[in-house]
C-alpha cells in the first residue's frame, strides 16, 4: 500500500479556505511506502512472489504508480474516483481492504508505518481488521519461508522477533532497508505498462460507505499556529538567580507551592 503525499518542504496553504492547495504543491510518494515496497520487493528477487501496487487518491497519484512499477512492481492499482474523495482513516482502511480483496489472493500486506502528511498509523492496522487478518506493526526486518513471515520489530525497550502464518499484514519502519532505484528502461517499460484506475463500482464500495460520506471524523476549522517567541541568553553561574527572577516575572516559569 503506498500513498502519494505533499512534499512536505513545499506545502502551501490556501490563506482563505485554509486547505491544502495541491495544484501548488509539489506531490512525493510516502517515504516509509519506499521501504514497504522494497521489503515486498527483496521476498520478490528470492521467491516467486508477485508484487502488487495500491494506492487510493487523485488522478496525480499516476506519477507514484509509473514509479512503484519502475522500482519493480509487477501490477498497480489506484482506486479513485470523485466519491473516495474526504476520507479519514475508516474508509481510507475500507476502501484498501476492498480493493485488495477484489484482486483476489493474496500473502503479504506491506504498508509504511505511517505517513508524513497525516501520520495517523491508522491505515495500516485498519485494512488487517477490515480483512479479518493478523498484523505485524513497526518491522524492521521481514524474512519470508514456508507460509511464515518472520519480522523483527523495534519497541521502546529492544527487538522483538515474531514469525507469524501468512496472510498477514507488516508495516514497516521508515528508513528499514535502502530502497532500490528506478532504472530508465524501467521507467520507459512502466509508462508503456500503466496503471489500473478502479473506481468505487470496481472496488465494490457504495458511494456512502467510503469518502466524505464515510467518514465518522470532519474538520470543521483549522487555525494556523502562532509561533511562539523564542529567545536565547548566555549567562553565568552568579547571573542564574537574576535569570530566575526574570522569567518568574514574565510568567515563562511557576512556583509551585505544597
Ligand atoms: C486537513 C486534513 C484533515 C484530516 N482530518 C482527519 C480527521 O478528522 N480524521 C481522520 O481520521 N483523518 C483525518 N485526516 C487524515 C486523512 O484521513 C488521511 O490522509 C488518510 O485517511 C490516510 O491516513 P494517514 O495519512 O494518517 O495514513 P497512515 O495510517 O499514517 O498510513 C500508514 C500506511 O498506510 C498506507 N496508506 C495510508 N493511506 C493510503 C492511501 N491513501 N493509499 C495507499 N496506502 C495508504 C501507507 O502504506 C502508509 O504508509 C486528515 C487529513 C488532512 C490533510
Amino acid at each position: 500500500m503506498v500513498k502519494q503525499v505533499p512534499d512536505s518542504q513545499e506545502v502551501v496553504i490556501d490563506p482563505v479556505t485554509m486547505n491544502l492547495n495541491r495544484s501548488l504543491t509539489r506531490n512525493v510518494t510516502n517515504r516509509a511506502d519506499e521501504n514497504a515496497l522494497e521489503a515486498a520487493l527483496q521476498i520478490k528477487d528470492r521467491t516467486d512472489a508477485h508484487v502488487t501496487v495500491v494506492s487510493m487518491g487523485p488522478p496525480q497519484a499516476e506519477t507514484t504508480m509509473i514509479e512503484c512499477l519502475a522500482r519493480g512492481a509487477d501490477r498497480a492499482i489506484l482506486a479513485s474516483d470523485r466519491f473516495f474523495g474526504g476520507a479519514d482513516t475508516y474508509p481510507t482502511g475500507l476502501t484498501l481492504a476492498a480493493t485488495i480483496k477484489a484482486i483476489g489472493k493474496f500473502d503479504i500486506i506491506f504498508a509504511g508505518e505511517e505517513t508524513s502528511d497525516s501520520s495517523t498509523g491508522h491505515v495500516g492496522p485498519g485494512v488487517a481488521e477490515f480483512l479479518g487478518i493478523d498484523q505485524i506493526t513497526y518491522a524492521s526486518k521481514v524474512e519470508y519461508k514456508d507460509g511464515f513471515v518472520t519480522a523483527e520489530r523495534e519497541l521502546e525497550d529492544g527487538t522483538e522477533v515474531v514469525k507469524v502464518p501468512t496472510p498477514v499484514l507488516v508495516t514497516v519502519l521508515l528508513n528499514s532497508n535502502v530502497p532500490r532505484r528506478q532504472t530508465l528502461r524501467r521507467k520507459i517499460d512502466a509508462i508503456r505498462q500503466g496503471f489500473e484506475s478502479w473506481d468505487h463500482d470496481k472496488v465494490g464500495l457504495q458511494p456512502e460507505w467510503v469518502g466524505v460520506r464515510g467518514s465518522p471524523t470532519i474538520v470543521r476549522k483549522m487555525r494556523p499556529i502562532k509561533e511562539k517567541e523564542r529567545a536565547a541568553k548566555k549567562v553565568d553561574i552568579a547571573g542564574i538567580p537574576d535569570l530566575v527572577k526574570e522569567l518568574y516575572q514574565k510568567g515563562v516559569i511557576k512556583v509551585e507551592s505544597d
